[in-house]
């Protein structure tokens, strides 16, 4: 028999008093996220480059009822991820769930065509600031027992052909990292998944180049996309990896796309 949820009198999704960061928070995917949690009562530290963002979604958290507290700055700086981890930990005592979201497009350049400005700094938003938030933020997350990471992957970490040869390289490299933290840390009670969207309404943009020259321009890449999905769908499912019915779920990435994955 299964062992029972640990707060069956308010369900498995329930957040009441947990600390939550998400980062690229103040848009799209991540505002959502924040929200989310909010609603389950979580403690929610928004974290963004964009000012005016953040503030805007931490007035909606804060109309929802819940703790909440801002961090603002460029996640690929060391300094800032500290700011984020030290500013959870003073304004909520600790941190449970860390929500690796924020990320950029590429320009859907080939690799023939990619400069190494667009590489560098794609790797180092998309994939090094990840890292140096988790490693930053894990002494805590072990301080719960029961700490959970959940990564905003993409579509273009499952394939060659939905993004540009920077993003794809540093989102497949977002999963690598997911397995590796789950297979690292299972037995000190935390969870580590990924989400993987497909083309999510949001105010991300291809960067530079709209045509692109990389896998954009491959006749039939557009229909296979499938229709684009609210922001709110992805926050669904990141929450439900970060919550306790999800607690035998870990190292998994979980396409949100409709499907377009199967095709
Ligand atoms: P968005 O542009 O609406 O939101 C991203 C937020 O991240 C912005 O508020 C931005 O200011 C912030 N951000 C970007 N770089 C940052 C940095 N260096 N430091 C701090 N904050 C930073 O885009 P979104 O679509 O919500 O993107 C969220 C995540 O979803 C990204 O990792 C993206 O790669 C992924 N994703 C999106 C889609 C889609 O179709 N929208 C599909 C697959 C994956």
């Amino acid at each position: 028999m299964n062992s029972p949820l640990p707060h069956p009198a308010t369900g498995p999704q329930d957040f009441a008093g947990r600390a939550v960061v998400v980062t690229g928070a103040g848009s799209g995917i991540g505002r959502a996220t924040a929200l989310a949690f909010a609603r389950r009562g979580a403690r929610v530290l928004v974290a963004d480059l964009n000012a005016d963002a953040a503030a805007e979604t931490a007035a909606l958290v804060g109309g929802l009822g819940a703790d909440v507290v801002a961090v603002v700055g460029d996640l690929s700086e060391q300094a800032v991820v500290d700011r984020v981890v030290a500013t959870a930990v003073d304004s909520f005592g600790g941190l449970d769930v860390l929500v690796n979201n924020a990320g950029i497009m590429d320009s859907m350049a080939a690799v023939a065509d990619v400069t190494d400005a667009e590489w560098e700094r794609l790797l180092r938003v998309n994939l090094t600031a990840p890292f140096l938030l988790t490693r930053a933020a894990l002494p805590h997350l072990l301080a719960t027992g029961r700490g959970a990471i959940v990564f905003t992957a993409s579509e273009a970490s499952l394939r060659g052909s939905a993004a540009g040869a920077a993003y794809t390289a540093a989102k497949h490299g977002v999963i690598g990292l997911t397995k590796s933290l789950a297979v690292t840390y299972r037995d000190r009670g935390i969870r580590t998944n990924a989400v993987a969207p497909g083309g999510t309404i949001t105010n991300i943009q291809v960067q530079a180049d709209p045509e692109g020259t990389g896998p954009r321009a491959l006749a039939g890449y557009m229909g296979n996309v499938g229709r684009p999905a609210e922001a709110d769908t992805q926050a669904e499912a990141i929450v439900f990896l970060a919550s306790d019915a999800a607690r035998n779920i870990n190292g998994a990435v979980l396409p949100v796309d409709g499907g377009w994955s199967a095709v």
